[in-house]
């Protein structure tokens, strides 16, 4: 059985490197420390952006076939080491085994597409003989990499996350500091041992997870020229206010809906809502978190819901049949557990679920939630969810708009016509059809609008982010 080592390193200027082991990690079913690992403080966070200033000429000068056999290196390392990477998040993240595996193969996908976008780094010959003042000029344009690139990670996914942003950057030949979130550590850090066998140019690479005080400096150094960052979103804004000149990619949170169409299949949304709504406890910032069903199927829908959700396992994440893990912390499942109360407070009915032990939340479903609550307002981001009745597509559309997110929205719909009304009106970044809004493939433009973010990842939308288009012209006579 794979067991994970006592102390992990951090990763400076491509070497591991143990000035302590100041951060201790907790097994998030059991609550006990499963390993500790070092934590960079502000001098080794100076370190790691020098490096990575003294990195972005060596890195820019990387041939294309160079920076892809170093992702092809990753792709055949990850695979290998799988089975040790997702017994990983599921002590550290708690995720279910079954889910810790899915992310690894989606780390594989990640990094074999970056591998492939980085050979297609291309540019555009344009005329620029737009008017006479212009003729004889010829423009040529072409991507370089923007340089120092700064990474900050949620929990939630820890390797399929940083692989967001570390697999384009290396793509285009950005050198990087990366700080993975505090409470799951090791996916990072595993990535860093994985690309420290590579030939790197020395500074390409540091994984640092960080002390508080120093963590500012990922934001606001200015040697760096972008910030990435995935989190919540009163974090992410808070940072992007200090982040000064660098350009910055946010990646926040949302409160996602999914309409369930009176012609929907019922059967076939069920499977998937369900998925969307309790898949990783609900921690995914595209969970379902509003069920917005059409008034003739709403009754049925509910039934099927409550019946199915009544189901679900949970448990010990180790376990195969367990389909719903712990949240992250106890504290986190309490936080939850006073906004279900406050619905209740205000009139909502509970339909299943509801009970809390430590940081197990079962899965949940409510209906007549008071719009004022913090259930509809804030981002659930754990196993609850709740329904919400409409009478015409309008409405729906209204509904899921009737948010201060914008991540994904999901719809069961046969219908043609409101597939593209829903795809004009609904103010997201993606929408998707006959599934739940938690449906994403690696290499497609994934973000948000509103308070959701800014930009988008998906590795070839990432790749542009992390490059500057510079420009040639010419005057041939
Ligand atoms: P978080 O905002 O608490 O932490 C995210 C990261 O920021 C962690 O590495 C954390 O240590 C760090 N951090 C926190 N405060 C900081 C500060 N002042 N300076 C520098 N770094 C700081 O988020 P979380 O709880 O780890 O993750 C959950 C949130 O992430 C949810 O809101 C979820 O929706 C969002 N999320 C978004 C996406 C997306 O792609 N849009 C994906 C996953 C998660």
């Amino acid at each position: 059985m794979t067991k994970l080592k006592s102390v992990y390193p951090l990763y400076l200027n491509n070497e591991a490197q143990q000035p302590n082991t100041d951060l201790e990690v907790t097994d998030k079913f059991t609550g006990e420390v499963a390993f500790r690992c070092a934590q960079a403080d502000a001098a080794t966070i100076d370190k790691g952006i020098q490096g990575a200033v003294e990195a972005a000429e060596p890195m820019a000068k990387m041939a294309a076939y160079e920076r892809q056999a170093v992702l092809q290196h990753c792709v055949d390392r990850f695979k290998e080491r799988s089975e040790e990477l997702a017994y990983a998040l599921c002590v550290e993240a708690g995720k279910p085994i079954k889910d810790s595996e899915g992310e690894v193969g989606r780390l594989i996908d990640t990094f074999r597409i970056a591998a492939e976008e980085s050979v297609r780094m291309t540019g555009e010959v344009q005329p620029l003989d737009i008017s006479p003042r212009a003729k004889g000029y010829q423009g040529i344009w072409k991507r370089v990499p923007i340089g120092p690139c700064s990474f900050i990670s949620p929990f939630n996914f820890p390797l399929n996350l940083a692989a967001h942003k570390i697999a384009p950057a290396l793509a285009v030949g950005c050198p990087f500091v990366m700080k993975p979130a505090s409470r799951t550590p090791l996916g990072a850090i595993i990535m860093g041992e994985v690309l420290a066998e590579t030939n790197l140019p020395k500074g390409a690479f540091s994984i640092l997870p960080a002390h508080r005080e120093g963590a500012d400096l990922f934001t606001e150094d200015d040697r760096l020229k972008l910030l990435s960052f995935t989190g919540s979103p009163d974090v992410g804004w808070a940072l992007k206010a200090k982040a000064g000149k660098k350009k910055v990619v946010l990646e926040l949170g949302g409160n996602a809906a999914v309409i369930v169409d009176k012609d929907a299949d019922l059967k076939d949304a069920l499977e998937r809502v369900i998925f969307g709504a309790f898949y990783q406890s609900g921690q995914s910032c595209i969970g379902v978190q509003r069920i917005v069903i059409h008034a003739d199927v709403y009754d049925a829908f509910r039934d099927m819901l409550v019946a199915k959700t009544k189901t679900l396992v949970s448990g010990n994440p180790h376990d195969r049949n367990t389909f719903i893990g712990p949240m992250i912390s106890e504290g986190e499942a309490k936080r939850l557990d006073h906004w279900i109360e406050e619905a209740i407070g205000k009139g909502a009915k509970l339909l299943c679920g509801g009970k809390r032990e430590g940081a197990m939340l079962e899965a949940t479903l409510l209906e007549n939630v008071d719009p004022s609550t913090k259930l509809n307002v804030e981002e659930a981001f754990g196993p609850v969810a709740f329904l919400i009745k409409f009478s015409s597509f309008e409405e729906a559309l209204d509904i899921v708009n009737d948010s201060k997110f914008g991540l994904q929205a999901g719809i069961f719909t046969r219908d043609l016509f409101k597939m593209f009304d829903a795809w004009d009106r609904l103010d997201v970044g993606g929408v998707v059809i006959n599934d739940v809004p938690s449906y994403r493939v690696d290499n497609m433009p994934y973000g948000g609008v509103k308070d959701s973010g800014l930009g988008r990842e998906g590795i070839k939308f990432a790749m542009e982010d992390m490059t500057e288009i510079r420009n040639l012209v010419i005057r041939r006579n």
